[in-house]
């Protein structure tokens, strides 16, 4: 072989790799992101088509600090600091689709984290207030969202047991942290026709999934879902 032959073969391998790795890393998120909804989150019975096509589109490794970014997409919740977890995949869109986000809706979430819950959301309906009471995990988030472009959504810092009355009242209320009682404050600012989804129960132990419906009337209903596993709701009231 001709050394300008040579040289040419190792140019046509080495350019494309050197000239797309980002493309192919993106690439390959977008593929993790498919395997992920096809085999945890549309084969365990999420059917809602707007939460498949968010979970399938909001990049999940840059919600996870990096030395667990290539556990982005597994199946389990990982943690963000502080003592603190990003829910497990499929928990994320159980709880999406259970909250029915419809495209002109206000949503409250309770446990900012990541911001990963939060982004979902933030496809899905009109605006997003998130609370968290650990500052700078708060911070992080609203960095995080800022940087990925998300525009819907308000990161308060604060005591998530108060909601945010300023904003209220609010369509659907996620709260991703379990407090061992239906948080009062929440209820009241749940619209008529709104769904509150929240785990209740014990600190450290198993608690509830429980999706809490208030009808136009105002009648309150309580459905109990599953066994979960959440961080406590700090600090107990
Ligand atoms: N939704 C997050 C994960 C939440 S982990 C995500 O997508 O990454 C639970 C979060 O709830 C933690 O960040 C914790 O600090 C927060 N939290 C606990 N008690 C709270 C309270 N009383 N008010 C607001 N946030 C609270």
């Amino acid at each position: 072989m001709s050394g300008r032959n040579l040289l040419s073969m190792i140019l046509s391998a080495a350019l494309p790799l050197l000239g797309c790795a980002p493309q192919s890393s993106r690439d390959e998120a977008a593929a993790a992101r498919a395997t992920m909804v096809t085999q945890q989150i549309a084969g365990r019975g999420i059917r809602d088509p707007r939460v498949l096509e968010a979970m399938r589109t909001v990049p999940r490794h840059r919600f996870v600090p990096e030395s667990w970014a290539d556990a982005a997409y597994s199946d389990q919740p990982l943690p963000i600091g502080f003592g603190q977890t990003i829910s497990q995949p499929y928990i994320v869109a159980l709880m999406t689709e259970l909250a029915q986000p419809g495209p002109g809706d206000k949503a409250l979430e309770i446990g900012t984290g990541s911001g990963y819950q939060a982004a979902v959301l933030a496809r899905l309906v009109k605006q997003v207030v998130t609370i968290e009471i650990v500052e700078p995990l708060g911070r992080e988030a609203a960095g995080r969202l800022a940087a990925l472009g998300v525009d819907n959504v308000t990161v308060r810092i604060g005591d998530g047991y108060q909601g945010w009355k300023e904003e209220a009242p609010y369509d659907i209320i996620l709260v991703t942290a379990a407090p061992e009682q239906v948080p009062q404050a929440l209820l009241d600012q749940l619209a008529p026709g709104g769904r509150l989804v929240l785990p209740v129960g014990p600190a450290g132990g198993i608690q509830n999934l429980r999706v809490i419906g208030k009808a136009l009337s105002g009648e309150v209903t309580t459905r109990e879902l599953l066994p979960v596993r959440f961080v406590p709701m700090v600090p107990s009231p």
